[in-house]
């Protein structure tokens, strides 16, 4: 373990609650912390062990505290980490954050822990990743994904992909060593399997980013319809019942949920909701690229329609406009409470889900066809997913260099071009998990995780 320099920030958010806890690593952090508790000798305990005691700044008590301490390299960060849970008092954690200031610590930069953790080797870089989106999730998928990967399900696969790579590229390597002698270390009809291969997994991995991406971030829907069909009633019955279910927890922050539904364990978001309207006028304004593009991004639409509106020709052509735009979509026909024999009757064969949106009825079924169109049930818990645009970019590079290698065995080109395109693939691939990173990179990553993290 290098010398580090002590970190310290409260890892816990700033509000209400009993208990905070203050974060510190580094080589000194035990030995920081001593300084001011009362209580055992810190410098003596065993690592993972929590100790009772107070802290004090001269003669002045600032809190009772639990300390739990690790010993580096057994810890989050694999240095020295003390923990100190106190009294949530803003007033108490900023005088003790001073405190360990002037004892020798230094404020940590956003998500310089995990960062830490990253190059003591404690994780890979997808999996600091991970943590991130870990703290982020917000339902069963989206928690899934992210403990998947922070556990390494994502890394262990790269890394098997890269280490029999590895192999090939170094064997090749050997052939520019003897070029005069023109031999083949490599096989190339096994290098060309193993690049098919390898190929194979990493082009499933780009295609397990939609399905990644949507239970990561909420599969995103846009109800689409004529003006006063009903569609922000509609959207408020969906809404409402997920309000109420929220509200009723104390201290839940309801503003990042408004426009979200969680269908058992999925997340639904409904895109640009404030300009729902206009959005929903696309059937009108046909032809306005923008509202267009708008529901082209929706991985779902739901189209609402209002017999008492339009005929039944009419709502058919609207259809149509849904269909061409090739996404998914569910046929609704609202207002079920004014509805006819003769509605129903001439509705028949579009197979509508009939629903009351003002009145609650049919909004249970909607919800569950919803589920079902999105088509995420077959998900395994073991389904290694991509979720990050970071890694899908990576693999998509990787894949056009395997293309290239894969060319250059076909229309043999010599040793060294081939191992060239070799060790780019490598390279995109340890992009992913870190083997391969900048400083830029790494800003970029940390910078976005909350002090603390
Ligand atoms: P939007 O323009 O598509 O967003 O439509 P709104 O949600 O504003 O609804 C237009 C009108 O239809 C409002 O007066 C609603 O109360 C009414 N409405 C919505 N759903 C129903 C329903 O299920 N039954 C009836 N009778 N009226 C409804």
């Amino acid at each position: 373990m290098a010398n580090q320099e002590t970190i310290v920030a409260l890892a816990t958010a700033t509000g209400s609650g009993a208990i905070a806890i203050i974060r510190v690593s580094g080589t000194d952090a035990i030995a920081i912390v001593n300084r001011v508790f009362r209580g055992k000798d810190l410098s003596q305990q065993s690592t993972h062990t929590v100790h009772f005691g107070t802290i004090r700044d001269g003669d002045e008590v600032l809190d009772e505290v639990l300390v739990s301490l690790f010993v580096g390299p057994n810890s989050y960060t694999g240095e020295n980490v003390v923990e100190l849970s106190t009294h949530n008092s803003r007033y108490i954690i900023e005088r003790i954050i001073q405190l360990l200031v002037s004892g020798g610590a230094r404020a940590a930069q956003p998500g310089e822990f995990t960062l830490r953790a990253f190059l003591n080797g404690k994780m890979d870089l997808s999996q600091a990743e991970a943590v991130a989106d870990l703290i982020a999730s917000n339902s069963a998928a989206s928690h899934q994904v992210a403990m998947q990967q922070m556990r390494g399900g994502f890394s262990n696969l790269l890394k098997q992909l890269r280490e029999q790579l590895i192999h090939f590229a170094s064997l090749i390597e050997l052939e520019l060593d003897f070029s005069e002698e023109d031999v083949e270390f490599a096989n190339r009809e096994q290098l060309k399997s193993l690049v098919l291969e390898i190929n194979t997994v990493v082009r499933r991995l780009i295609t397990s980013f939609e399905q990644g991406n949507v239970l990561k971030n909420g599969v995103p829907v846009v109800i689409a319809g004529k003006p006063n069909v009903g569609k922000s009633t509609l959207l408020n019955s969906l809404l409402n019942e997920e309000r109420a279910i929220v509200s009723d927890i104390a201290g839940t922050t309801r503003d990042t949920i408004e426009d979200e539904i969680n269908i058992h364990g999925v997340s639904f978001r409904f895109i640009d909701t404030a300009g729902i309207r206009d959005t929903m006028d696309i059937i009108e304004a046909k032809g306005v690229e923008r509202t267009r593009e708008k529901m082209r991004q929706a991985r779902l639409i739901i189209y609402l329609a209002d017999p008492q509106q339009d005929d039944v020709d009419e709502i058919d052509s609207q259809i149509a406009e849904v269909a061409a735009l090739g996404v998914p979509y569910v046929v609704v026909v609202n207002k079920t409470d004014l509805l006819t024999q003769t509605h129903r009757e001439a509705l028949a064969n579009i197979k509508p889900l009939f629903i009351s949106a003002k009145n609650n009825v049919g909004v249970e079924e909607l919800k569950d066809e919803l589920l079902r169109k999105v088509n995420l049930h077959n998900l395994d818990s073991d389904d290694v997913l991509v979720t990050n645009i970071r890694h899908v970019a990576a693999l998509r590079k990787t894949s056009e260099s395997l293309g290239k290698v894969l060319d250059g065995i076909d229309n043999p080109v010599t040793s060294d071009f081939l191992a060239m395109d070799i060790r780019q693939a490598l390279h995109h691939l340890g992009e992913i998990t870190g083997s391969v990173s900048t400083d830029d990179l790494l800003d970029n990553i940390f910078s976005k995780f909350c002090i603390g993290k």
